[in-house]
């Protein structure tokens, strides 16, 4: 077998290109905005990991509105990869937690005739009906996808990096979501040095269980200024190797339901202000070592999910 991601696993881009019959491109959008595990309500400072960016690398202006974001960068795209569909991405910080009016502005700012799909990242306590209610008019014409950062199910995990909710929020927001028939991505740190192999695998089986329809999973990118930066300078956390890294994606791939999407196995991050990526090697070689492996080892997404809908027979007597 070839050493194609597509072999091994349910790779975003095939799954859009199925879906809407070519290749389609994600527009990061940037705003001003912030979190409530930022701003006091539900914490200070915010996740331990996180920078005065608020989740995102894209190098975009806040100064342009959504619209400006929006068209100069399908310009740009659209001409580099002669592309001619979008998906708009509001990227950065919690983009529910923003008045609801400011919200359904942002929502028919984006909706274009190139635009297909409308992916939205927040938080997993910042989802209620109301909300989801206010998309409900954009459905019918684009692909809507909630993308929920929940980082690990380990809960204990989840108080030390400061995160400010629970796997229970999570698990809300995540059905939530899916009854207004959305798409729910979840965003997983799967090398949180407070993990260790099981965290991983029940992560894969709980996401499976929970039918969320797509997932990302990242390395931990540590920057300079952030708290998890300090503790990392101090010694006080250890980092994982590469190869382990490798071997939790693979045994993640190997738990995970067959039908979820993989959006990406590793973060792509920039190195300045860095202080920890990715092992000082490209993401794309990290994911190739993964994908060969999988060949190698005749492993695919899904290998080890018989967990689900698991009956045991029942011997009479
Ligand atoms: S939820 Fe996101 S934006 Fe808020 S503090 Fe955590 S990483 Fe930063």
């Amino acid at each position: 077998m070839e050493y194609r991601e597509e072999n091994v696993y349910n790779t975003y881009s095939n799954f859009l290109k199925e879906k809407f019959g070519e290749k389609v491109y994600k527009i990061p959008i940037k705003q001003e905005l912030t979190c409530p595990n930022r701003d006091g309500n539900c914490g200070v400072g915010g996740c331990i990991f996180c920078s005065e960016e608020g989740g995102s690398h894209e190098n975009l202006s806040t100064e342009l509105s959504v619209t400006q974001q929006l068209e100069k960068n399908i310009g740009y795209i659209g001409k580099r990869y002669n592309a001619n569909k979008f998906i708009a991405y509001f990227q950065n910080f919690t983009n529910t937690y923003l008045p609801l009016d400011e919200f359904k502005k942002n929502l028919s700012d984006v909706a274009k005739p190139n635009v297909v799909g409308i992916s939205i990242s927040t938080r997993p306590d910042c989802v209620s009906d109301e909300y989801l209610e206010a998309i409900q008019l954009y459905s019918k014409d684009y692909m809507i996808t909630f993308e929920l950062g929940l980082q690990t199910v380990n809960y204990k995990s989840l108080i030390k990096i400061n995160r400010g909710h629970t796997l229970a929020e999570f698990i809300d927001a995540a059905i939530r979501i899916k009854k207004f028939g959305y798409r729910v991505c979840t965003h997983i740190i799967l090398n949180l040095p407070w993990d260790d192999m099981v965290d991983v695998i029940e992560c894969a089986k709980i996401l499976s269980a929970l039918g969320v329809d797509e997932v990302k999973l990242h390395s931990l990118y540590i920057t300079d200024g952030t708290v998890l930066g300090e503790m990392y300078k101090n010694n006080e956390i250890e980092i994982i190797s590469q190869d382990e890294y490798e071997e939790r994606v693979i045994n993640f791939l190997s738990y995970l339901s067959d039908d979820i999407v993989v959006q990406r196995i590793i973060g792509r991050a920039p190195e300045e202000n860095s202080l920890f990526v990715n092992w000082n090697t490209s993401w794309w070689k990290i994911r190739d070592n993964i994908v060969k492996k999988m060949v190698d080892r005749n492993i695919h997404q899904g290998t080890s999910a018989n967990y689900l809908n698991k009956s045991f027979e029942i011997k009479s007597k």
